[in-house]
């Protein structure tokens, strides 16, 4: 946040510190809250639902399939809409199932039906104990000065799903808490990646443990240091063009670059210069539809 702080004015921040709710849910066993499609509630209930059945069919078992919610008991038959009389069904069960009562649709597995029942009761008891090292985080947070407001994994969903917002990690970040809209965020992202400062081997070996290869000693060649933001414009030949990226340098002062683009080798130094020097960090701009590059600052 520091860091951050030095390159764009931050005024407040949002925190994605639990998967759902409870407090939304209101004790979701007991006072039974509505699930409604759509709605935040419906959301934080959905969330609620695979963590509690382990985001598994619960009557065929069936695993990495879109789950539908599903009436234990079917409304038609007075079924409620309470958190206790919902489960999580693949597309067939469901349609399968239909509206018969539960004990119908398994009158032939009579073991299935009774776990169903035992564990459609059970309150998900470990939701409430929040992982640890959120709240280590949370509280680091609130150290910085910066008014820090706190958000659940399914409202960033709802909030990205509401305002039509694709998936990206960036925009992601962007959706959590409580937001109204969320304006020009069609613009690129600046992903910054740490890449360290380079290493003291300076033997490359082989994999018997054998001197492969020797690394120069000085860091920098004609001026240039692996890690350089550099433009090198090359008049002619097979490279010719203007490229932009990281360089790594080599002792005979022709350096590599990583572009966005992809990797140009054998680049003379006569044609690169410096934009910005190597801090252990990469910096680049993706656009706002890729996720390529994850940020790490
Ligand atoms: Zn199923």
């Amino acid at each position: 946040v520091n860091r951050l702080q030095r390159l764009a004015p931050i005024n407040s921040i949002s925190q994605e510190l639990v998967r759902f709710d409870t407090q939304a849910l209101q004790n979701p066993e007991i006072s039974g809250v509505a699930y409604q499609q759509g709605e935040l509630a419906g959301y934080e209930v959905r969330e609620y639902l695979l963590e509690k059945w382990h985001r598994i069919c619960a009557y065929c078992g069936a695993q990495h399939v879109p789950l539908k919610i599903e009436h234990i008991q079917p409304k038609s038959r007075s079924g409620s809409n309470r958190v206790s009389n919902l489960t999580l069904a693949c597309r067939s069960c469901n349609q399968r199932k239909g509206n018969q009562p539960i004990e119908v649709f398994l009158a032939h597995q009579p073991e299935r039906l009774r776990r169903i029942q035992a564990q459609a009761k059970a309150p998900l008891r470990d939701a409430a104990a929040v992982n640890a090292t959120r709240w280590a985080l949370f509280e680091q947070l609130k150290a910085t000065g910066v008014p820090v407001t706190t958000g659940s994994g399914s409202q960033t969903k709802y909030n990205r799903q509401r305002l039509g917002i694709p998936k990206t990690h960036a925009l992601d970040a962007a959706c959590v808490g409580q937001l109204t809209a969320l304006h020009g965020w069609n613009i690129p992202t600046l992903a910054i990646k740490a890449t360290g400062r380079g290493c003291y081997q300076r033997t490359r070996l082989n994999r018997f443990g054998f001197p492969r290869g020797y690394l120069i000693r000085e860091k920098r060649v004609k001026g240039f240091q692996t890690g350089d933001r550099v433009i090198a414009e090359v008049p002619k030949g097979k490279k010719a063009g203007t490229h932009l990226g990281r360089v790594a340098v080599r002792a005979s002062g022709r350096f590599n670059l990583q572009t966005a683009t992809g990797l140009v080798q054998g680049i003379s130094h006569r044609h690169c210069r410096v934009l910005q020097r190597a801090d252990g960090y990469g910096y680049a701009f993706t656009p706002t539809q890729t996720e390529a590059a994850r940020p790490v600052g």
